[in-house]
């Protein structure tokens, strides 16, 4: 998969995964997008970077799911990954939002005010 330069400011900038995402990607600077049976290939899409440190990465999803886990169990006391969680209900208030699982297990998080 492509992650453009603005998913790439987020990895680094947000959870700071920049460095190991562009080791197991290739890395590049502009997309051009063609449309399929044009004669001439007519770009329908692209941008350049305003940053140059910030690049374009495609990666194999598996690969970014990889290094994302790994992220996340550094983080684990703040990120709790569950596998098989069927969301049933959102409940929204003033404090925060509550997830209710199928379990009928929920976890609960604070609001950004
Ligand atoms: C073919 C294809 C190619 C793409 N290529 C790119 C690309 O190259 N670059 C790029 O940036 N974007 C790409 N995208 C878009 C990108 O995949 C999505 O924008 C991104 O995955 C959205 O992330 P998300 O977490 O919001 O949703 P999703 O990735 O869709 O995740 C939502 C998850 O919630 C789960 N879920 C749904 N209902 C429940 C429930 N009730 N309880 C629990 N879990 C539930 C789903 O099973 C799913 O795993 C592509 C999309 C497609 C379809």
């Amino acid at each position: 998969m492509v992650l453009a330069a603005n998913a790439m400011r987020v990895m680094d900038k947000v959870i700071g995964i920049a460095p190991l995402v562009y080791e197991a990607g290739y890395k590049f600077d502009a997309i051009d997008i063609y449309t399929e049976g044009s004669s001439n290939f007519d770009k329908v899409g692209g941008f350049k970077l305003s940053d140059e440190n910030t690049r374009c990465v495609t990666i194999g999803r598996p690969v970014l799911h990889e290094i994302l886990l790994d992220g996340c169990r550094e983080y684990e006391k703040l990120i709790d990954v569950r596998y098989s969680a069927k969301l049933m209900e959102i409940k929204e208030s003033d404090e925060g939002v509550t997830a209710v699982l199928e379990d009928k297990s929920e976890i609960r998080g604070e609001s950004f005010a």
